[in-house]
């Protein structure tokens, strides 16, 4: 049974995406979009709408996927999206230092 919860901002990936109308990012934003990151309107700082994981100071190769699983293994959006292997391949790859 599902929990009924008012509504998250920034659950829809319309949201998401117009979040960054007018920002300038070096990642697309649709792939940050997708990722469950909007824009808060500082730089390129985004957020997650689900686990309110902040990242900025992005490289043009980053994956916003990958940084996702890198800073905030612990978010069920990432979980529900990408599954546990992913999470754990991506903490292999690159453990915290
Ligand atoms: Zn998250």
């Amino acid at each position: 049974m599902q929990h009924s919860s008012p509504r998250v901002p920034m659950e829809s990936f319309e949201e998401r995406l117009n979040s960054f109308s007018g920002i300038q990012h070096p990642i697309h934003r649709e792939r940050l979009a997708r990722a469950g990151f909007y824009s808060t309107g500082t730089g390129d700082r985004v957020l997650c709408f689900r686990c309110g994981g902040g990242v900025k100071d992005w490289q043009p190769e980053e994956d916003p996927w990958e940084e996702h699983a890198k800073h905030y293994p612990g978010c069920s959006f990432l979980l529900a999206e990408k599954g546990q292997e992913y999470i754990n391949s991506i903490q292999l790859q690159d453990p915290p230092r």
